[in-house]
C-alpha cells in the first residue's frame, strides 16, 4: 500500500498551528519580500507568500523593483529592511535578474532576519549541525517526513541536485537526522545506480519525469521537489503514475513539497519575531 505524502494537508495543519501560536504570543510578526522584475512565476510565489502571511496573522510588505535595478539599489533596500525595527523577516525572491549580484544580496540580509536560510552564516550553522534558520523547501520536507513518521536514522538517503536552495541544505538536514547521505548531480557517474540505492530519494533537478521506475528501489520513499511544465501541465521530476506503485510513500506534484515550503516560511518568520522579541525561539 503506497502512502501519498500529502503536503497540502500537512501544510494546512502547520499553518493553523503557527496561527494559534502567533495569537497566543501576542507578537505581530512582519515579513518583507523583495522582488526584482516581473517574472510571472516569481510574482505568483510572492503573492502566495503574502496570502499565507495574511492567513496566519503575519503582517507583510512587498517591495517591487524594476527589472533593470542595480545591485547597489537592491542592497540599499535590504539595508533599510535590516534596520527597520518593524520587520522580522526578509525574503529576496530568487532568481534575481542577471545584472544583480545575488550572492552579495543574500549575504547582505541580516542573518537574524534571514527567514529563507540562505545567508552563508545560517548555511554554515546548518552544516555544522547547529541550525538556526534553514531553507524552507528542505525544512518543509523534513517536517513532512516527520509528520508521516518516516524513519531517517541509518536510512540511506540520496539527494539528486546540489543547489544551494534545495539539494545541499537537504543533504545537511538529512545528515543531521542521522541518515547516510549521497548527493548526485549532472556529473554523477551512473546516476540510475546511485538513485536505486536510496531508501529515501529526494529529487531536485528540475527535469520533467526524469525519475523512471528503473531508478527507484522497491519500497523507497520518494520526495519530488521538481516543478516543471510538461504538455501544459505542472509535473515533478518523478514520473508519478509509473513510479508510485514501486514506492512505499511518495509526494505528488502539485500538493507535495510546494505547500510545505510556504508553511515553513511562516514558521521561520514567527521564529525570527520570537528571537527578536525575547532572545529565544521557545
Ligand atoms: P537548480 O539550481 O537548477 O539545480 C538543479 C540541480 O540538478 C543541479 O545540482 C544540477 O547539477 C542537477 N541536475 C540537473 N540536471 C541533471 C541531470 N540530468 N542529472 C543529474 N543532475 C542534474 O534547481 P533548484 O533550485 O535546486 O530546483 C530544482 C527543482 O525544484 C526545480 O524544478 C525547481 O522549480 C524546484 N523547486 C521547487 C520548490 C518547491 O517549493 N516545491 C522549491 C525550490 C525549487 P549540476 O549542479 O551539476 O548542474
Amino acid at each position: 500500500m503506497v502512502t501519498i505524502l500529502d503536503g497540502k494537508k500537512c501544510s494546512e495543519k502547520r499553518l493553523e498551528l503557527v496561527k494559534e501560536q502567533i495569537e497566543e504570543s501576542g507578537l505581530h510578526p512582519h515579513l518583507a519580500t523583495v522582488i526584482v522584475g516581473s517574472d510571472p512565476a516569481s510574482q505568483m510565489y510572492v503573492r502566495m507568500k503574502h496570502r499565507a502571511c495574511e492567513r496566519v496573522g503575519i503582517g507583510s510588505v512587498g517591495i517591487e523593483l524594476p527589472a533593470d535595478t542595480t545591485t547597489e539599489k537592491v542592497l540599499e533596500k535590504v539595508r533599510l529592511l535590516n534596520a527597520d525595527p518593524e520587520i522580522d523577516g526578509i525574503l529576496v525572491q530568487l532568481p534575481l535578474p542577471n545584472q544583480v549580484d545575488a550572492e552579495l544580496v543574500i549575504a547582505a540580509v541580516s542573518p537574524a532576519k534571514d527567514v529563507d536560510g540562505f545567508h552563508p552564516e545560517n548555511l554554515g550553522l546548518l552544516f555544522s549541525g547547529r541550525p538556526r534558520f534553514t531553507p524552507c523547501t528542505p525544512t518543509g520536507i523534513m517536517t513532512l517526513l516527520s509528520e508521516y513518521r518516516i524513519p531517517l536514522s541509518g536510512a540511506r538517503a540520496v539527494v539528486a541536485g546540489r543547489s544551494i536552495d534545495v539539494g545541499r541544505p537537504m543533504a545537511a538536514l538529512l545528515i543531521n537526522a542521522d541518515a547516510t547521505v549521497t548527493v548526485c548531480h549532472s556529473r554523477t557517474k551512473d546516476l540510475p545506480e546511485e538513485l536505486k540505492r536510496a531508501d529515501i530519494l529526494v529529487s531536485a533537478i528540475g527535469r520533467a519525469h526524469f525519475i523512471q521506475p528503473g531508478m527507484v528501489k522497491p519500497g523507497a520513499v520518494v520526495i519530488d521537489v521538481g516543478i516543471n511544465q510538461l504538455n501544459g501541465k505542472l509535473v515533478g521530476d518523478v514520473d508519478f503514475e509509473n513510479v508510485r506503485e514501486i514506492t512505499s510513500a511518495i509526494t505528488p506534484v502539485p500538493g507535495g513539497v510546494g505547500p510545505m515550503t510556504i508553511a515553513t516560511l511562516m514558521e521561520n518568520t514567527f521564529r525570527a519575531a520570537k528571537v527578536r522579541a525575547c532572545g529565544s525561539a521557545r
